[in-house]
């Protein structure tokens, strides 16, 4: 099967068997998706793990998650960052389908390609951080949080403990 068909599936027998649940796990690069903050990289593989099921002969549910690498620059420090997105997806395929709400449902087999586009499109992070404490890029500098606190008070000689004990007899 070439990579530009991996995530298309023959589902002819599933619709003749509406309620029939069936488990697909795919996976293919599907090349560079990307939003503000984050991008898969192009030869990245995506995986998904979904259940199809037919509901009246016409219509079919497609349930499970998808999952990918990403890659990015922190929002604060600009550094490398890198992740793996999952997300949960539901979506309905049908012959006539309704843009923006439902996905296209093929004579005997259904092309699950651009729901999985969208589905990991959605789940990339739009502002990475290398870490949830990242303070930025030169925190040395330019401290985070410790500008306002006082510093800490300076240890007490211990020399003058001595006179604690020292008692005057007037
Ligand atoms: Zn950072």
């Amino acid at each position: 099967m070439s990579a530009d068909a991996a995530f298309e599936v023959v589902v002819a027998d599933l619709l003749r068997q509406p309620g029939v649940r069936r488990s697909h796990a795919l996976r293919a690069p599907l090349g560079r998706l990307e939003t503000v903050g984050s991008a898969t990289p192009s030869d990245a593989e995506v995986v998904a793990e979904l259940v199809l099921e037919a509901t009246g002969g016409t219509a079919l549910v497609v349930e499970g998650t998808v999952s990918a690498p990403w890659r990015g620059s922190c929002r604060r420090c600009l550094d490398d960052v890198d992740g793996v997105l999952e997300a949960d997806l539901r979506e309905i395929f049908e012959r006539r389908p309704t843009e923006g709400e439902t996905y296209l449902l093929g004579e005997d087999r259904v092309d699950l390609e651009p729901m999985v586009r969208d589905a990991v499109a959605l789940a990339l992070p739009l502002a990475p951080l290398c870490d949830e404490d990242c303070a930025g890029p030169a925190p040395d500098r330019f401290p985070a949080r410790s500008s306002e606190e006082e510093p800490a008070a300076p240890p007490r000689d211990p020399r003058w403990a001595a006179l604690d004990d020292v008692h005057f007899d007037n």
